[in-house]
């Protein structure tokens, strides 16, 4: 996948770029990243990439031109049809469904806004799509870009070593992950579950199911209500409840 960042900020992206799961994706090919800093499309001597906002008010708003210049740059190198995203609080929840729909995409321009915010008309000539990654309000769209970023490309292939284990995540099938052990066995008494030293490997999976249902029910359970269960969630269900203590 090839990701375009525009951004004024990319020395932030350096460690996300060169460390871990998603340096590896980088190192390997698997992911390519271009950086795109409006600064450098600007052409007066103090690189202006902001205003002050028409009516007045606190802070500065993002100059179009810029960001007009800084997007075309990125799209004349982006796939065809890659759809050009703005990280903004005002955005559709960024969640594990919305990296299903876009980890097949080719390609992906990502716009980091800073200050008060952008110029309206830059969002609706360019902007194909908002992402926010929580209700709260940033300084920056750089580390949303960066979580967008990460959790997509652990769904490419070639990213992680053993690409079960995205299969296995949370959210995937809207349940929580199973809590996971390694060793040693014995932790200050604390013994790891049987089921895991059984070695029978339709009792790790009955366990870990049963485990996934129950820490959705306990945490997440409204994540429940859109599933639909089959006849072992079924039966682990009426189990996780018959061990339930009443209030
Ligand atoms: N005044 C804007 C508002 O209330 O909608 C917030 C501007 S914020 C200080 C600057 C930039 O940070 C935004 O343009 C956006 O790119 C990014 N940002 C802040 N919070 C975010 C969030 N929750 N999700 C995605 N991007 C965010």
């Amino acid at each position: 996948m090839w990701i375009g960042v525009i951004t004024l900020f990319p020395d932030m992206f350096e460690a996300v770029v060169r460390e871990g799961v998603f340096g590896r994706a980088v190192a390997s090919g698997v992911v390519n990243i271009d950086f795109f800093n409006p600064r450098d499309y600007t052409a007066d001597r103090h690189r202006t990439v902001d205003d002050r906002p028409y009516g007045g008010g606190a802070g500065m708003v993002m100059k179009v031109a810029p960001l007009q210049a800084a997007v075309m740059a990125a799209k004349e190198r982006a796939p065809t049809d890659t759809p050009v995203v703005l990280m903004s609080p005002q955005g559709r929840t960024f969640n594990q469904a919305e990296v299903g729909s876009y980890r097949d995409s080719a390609g992906l321009i990502l716009v980091c806004g800073r200050y008060e915010g952008i110029d309206e008309r830059f969002i609706s000539r360019w902007v194909d799509l908002e992402w926010s990654v929580g209700d709260y309000v940033l300084s920056g769209g750089e580390l949303p870009a960066m979580v967008v970023m990460d959790a997509i490309a652990r769904h490419l292939p070639g990213t992680l070593g053993n690409q079960m284990s995205a299969m296995d995540e949370s959210y995937l099938d809207a349940t929580l992950d199973y809590p996971h052990y390694t060793r040693p066995e014995t932790l200050a008494s604390e013994k790891i579950p049987p089921q895991l030293l059984s070695g029978d490997h339709g009792q790790v999976r009955r366990y870990r199911r049963r485990e996934a249902l129950k820490r959705t029910l306990e945490r997440r359970p409204e994540l429940l209500t859109r599933m639909t269960f089959g006849a072992q969630d079924r039966e682990l269900l009426l189990e996780i409840f018959a061990d339930r203590q009443p209030d």
